[in-house]
């Protein structure tokens, strides 16, 4: 039988209900969304707090709400942020992770790691230039291990997100080393809508990530796309026995009619099903990425 599937939906990060109107804001809102994506098939839910007109809310008793709002509807895992384009905070940057900690009911399975940084501006095609010129998504290695060493402390697993190879050398180290434990959960960043600081969300783009994983080493891994459509690569990634993590926080999908996150869910729980990956249940999931339960 093959591997069951771990659908992992990342339901809003900062995207704007002008360009998709079911993107979730409020800790009830995301708590709606979280049952709705776990009854399409989802197993982990990654969300970002929002103030309630959209905004970017870094409160960790908001992070604290929406685990606990999500806990109250569904069983699905969750995975929480930390925040992007930072300089040196680290201590703000786990303040939610070890808030929402204290208390086994709001402690998140998963809080993310990027092992590595990049420039995250976008080019502009048409007009030749670039949007910005001065994004710089900054994770320093003592960055990431004081990351990944204060969530391993509070019970909660690194999510590796990786943008491009050498991030992947990194989680190589970070196992050498112990620093962090298998079995590792990856996630493969991919980017296209002009952000050239990842892999392009093509099938090269993935492989030229998954063949760097080490093979000695247990690992498992997701593939996520910014600003592009993840279904450019799905069949790629569930062939190679990786997981799925879709949302409209990282795009929209206009050309699917601006779906809501749960129709995402569905339609890749349904791809897995054709091909023989089943979605995970929570269980599943956890044995999988070797997790304990609450
Ligand atoms: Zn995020």
């Amino acid at each position: 039988m093959s591997k069951s599937l771990i659908i992992t939906v990342r339901i809003n990060e900062y995207m704007s209900r002008a360009l998709n109107p079911h993107v979730p804001f409020t800790p009830d809102e995301i708590a709606e969304t979280a049952a709705e994506c776990r009854a399409a098939g989802a197993s982990i839910i990654h969300f970002h707090a929002r103030t309630p007109d959209g905004g970017k809310c870094h409160a960790p008793e908001v992070y604290a709400e929406i685990v606990a709002k999500i806990r109250d509807r569904t069983d699905i895992l969750i995975d929480s942020t930390l925040g992007q384009i930072t300089v040196k905070e680290d201590e703000n940057r786990l303040a939610h992770v070890k808030l929402m900690a204290q208390k086994s009911r709001t402690r998140p399975d998963f809080a993310a790691v990027d092992t590595g940084s990049s420039n995250i501006d976008a080019y502009d095609a048409a007009q030749k230039k670039f949007l910005t010129t001065d994004k710089v998504y900054l994770n320093s290695t003592e960055t990431c291990l004081f990351l990944a060493r204060g969530m391993t402390e509070a019970g909660v697993k690194p999510h590796l997100s990786v943008w491009a190879v050498p991030f992947v050398r990194m989680v190589d180290a970070f196992l050498d080393m112990g620093a962090i434990t298998e079995p590792a959960y990856v996630q493969c960043v991919l980017a296209e809508g002009g952000i050239v600081g990842a892999h392009p969300c093509t099938p090269r783009g993935l492989e030229a990530l998954i063949d760097f994983l080490p093979p000695q080493r247990r690992i498992e891994w997701t593939v996520a796309c910014k600003e592009g459509n993840l279904f450019n690569v799905a069949t790629t990634a569930l062939e190679r026995g990786g997981h799925l993590a879709p949302g409209i926080g990282d795009y929209p999908y206009p050309e699917l009619g601006c779906p809501t996150n749960a129709q995402l869910v569905r339609r890749c729980a349904e791809l897995g099903r054709a091909m023989g990956r089943e979605p995970a249940t929570t269980d599943e999931a956890r044995r999988m990425l070797g997790i304990a339960g609450h």
